[in-house]
């Protein structure tokens, strides 16, 4: 156990053993330096998630939330009215289905079951657009904290989508939370949803709502930050010179617990395979935080918690008949392995995100033909039944053909033609030493068919977007009927 109490208490407390001790009739200075009795001391227990993604459901990673709950019970002692405090790093219903379907109006509802109490704004957020984010943070029962989103003052529209902070009683004792949120947001979000919002960097705002917070009151400060883990590390002395005692991470899906600088940094993975128990011992008389330990535990498949249980099983349901929504039509079939199918995929990527140049995935996550007649959720998941995501990576001109060229890799692409030349969409030849960003999926990412693509760029982006969806939003987008059918609408030409 690691013991820190805050700065400012320990100078008041020599400042006053020094007048005292010089004062006639004073006690002995160890009555004065006593902080509390033990009845002032609170006991506070913190269970940490973040990048939740919609993973509501168990699989064979993770009990889902309901698994987490029945866990919080029977492994953390966690009653509703009990010290505990339930809250995320962000990033919290982009991913499955039953989650990005909805717009994440099952996964709010989900974790308003599990009693958050708070969470960080993650980027992903704004992935659905404004209007979307408004109704989530209308139902959902816990605030969305950024205090870094800065409306650029004149569009109403995107303006007070966030609480910077708030301070949070559990137990007696007043927490300061402190949201921040990645300003990496505008490097991967649709820029037109976030025209009118600023990402400040975070140092330039933690001391006003550090300042804001104490003045309501707050004994702990805790900031709840949809940034990853390394950033943190670096934000962690001014943090710790302004008195914080937590720093919750997310956007990096690394599990990681690490004091630093006397801060708690801590990301609890994600996808809700791990969540990180906090324990806190606050004096509440005089502020002091006496001490703190963070450890990362794992959430297995096991028992699940009914209430939440009952809450996810509504939505499968829903989401099962939903696999039988038309989405679109078809006059011929489109074949699995064919250019027509190949190019539908990667370009609904490229249209899903514009700032990647290049989509490479490979010919065997094609696993059926798309047959004609209307097509639905279910003949689209049937093409794609791999539950993989896609990943924003960053490779040069060199390593783009040698990824194109693996004998094992099967490499299907989009953005640019392979045809003895190497030639991109816009008519710029291929540069070796030129870095272009590249639209991936998971399985290729982390050397599936032999692709190299964790070696070429190991600090790449999870987008954490399930690769099926933007071919489902590609398909509605076209609008497609008997009349004006998806045939229409297909590049049948070869690229390689
Ligand atoms: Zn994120």
């Amino acid at each position: 156990m690691r013991r820190i109490q805050s700065v400012p208490l320990v100078v008041l407390l020599l400042a006053l053993m020094g007048c005292q001790l010089g004062a006639p009739q004073a006690g002995p200075p160890a009555t004065l330096v006593a902080p509390s009795t033990d009845s002032s001391v609170r006991e506070l227990v913190i269970l940490y998630t973040n990048d939740e993604h919609g993973w509501m459901e168990a699989n064979s990673r993770s009990g889902g939330a309901a698994g987490m709950v029945e866990r919080w019970r029977s492994e953390e002692g966690y009653v509703e009215d009990g010290p505990y405090l339930i809250l995320s790093g962000g990033d919290m219903w982009i991913g499955p289905a039953i989650s990005t379907w909805y717009d994440g109006e099952s996964m709010v509802e989900v974790m308003n079951a599990m009693n958050y109490d708070a969470a960080a704004m993650g980027n992903h957020e704004f992935d659905l657009g404004i209007q979307v984010l408004r109704d989530r943070l209308a139902q959902a029962e816990f605030p969305f904290l950024s205090a870094n989103i800065r409306s650029k003052g004149i569009d109403e529209t995107t303006s007070h989508l966030a609480i910077p902070s708030i301070v949070h009683e559990v137990s007696g004792v007043r927490v300061g939370l402190i949201g921040l949120t990645t300003t990496a947001t505008p490097r991967v979000t649709m820029p037109r949803v976030i025209a009118g919002l600023e990402f400040v960097p975070y140092q330039d705002v933690l001391p006003d709502a550090v300042s804001r917070v104490k003045a309501e009151g707050a004994d702990v400060l805790v900031v709840l930050a949809h940034v990853c883990a390394e950033e943190l590390r670096e934000l962690a002395p001014l943090a710790a010179s302004l008195g914080v005692t937590v720093m919750g991470g997310g956007h990096c899906h690394q599990p990681y617990t690490e004091i630093v600088n006397g801060v708690a940094v801590i990301v609890g993975g994600g996808y809700l395979t791990h969540y990180v128990r906090v324990d806190l011992a606050v004096d509440v008389a005089t502020g002091a935080v006496l001490s703190v330990t963070s450890q990362l535990r794992p959430n297995p498949p096991g028992a699940a918690d009914p209430e939440v249980g009952a809450v996810i099983d509504h939505w499968r349901v829903k989401a099962d008949e939903a696999l039988n929504t038309i989405i679109g039509y078809l006059n011929r079939p489109i074949q699995r392995h064919s250019d027509a199918m190949f190019n539908l995929v990667t370009d609904a990527w490229l249209e899903a995100y514009p700032a990647a140049d290049v989509a490479i995935t490979n010919r065997g996550g094609f696993r059926q033909d798309l047959p004609a007649g209307p097509v639905t959720l279910a003949s689209v998941v049937a093409v794609l039944p791999f539950d993989n995501v896609l990943y924003d990576i960053e490779i040069t001109g060199a390593q783009l053909v040698e990824s194109l060229n693996c004998s094992t890799c099967g490499a299907v692409v989009g953005g640019m033609t392979a045809l003895g030349r190497y030639v991109l969409d816009d008519g710029r030849p291929v540069d070796p030493t030129t870095h272009y960003r590249v639209l991936v999926n998971d399985f290729n990412y982390e050397g599936g068919n032999g692709f190299r693509f964790a070696q070429y760029d190991p600090a790449a982006y999870n987008t954490a977007v399930d690769w099926r969806q933007p071919v489902i939003d590609w398909i509605l987008a076209r609008r497609t009927g008997p009349d004006d059918p998806l045939d229409n609408y297909l590049d049948t030409s070869a690229r390689q």
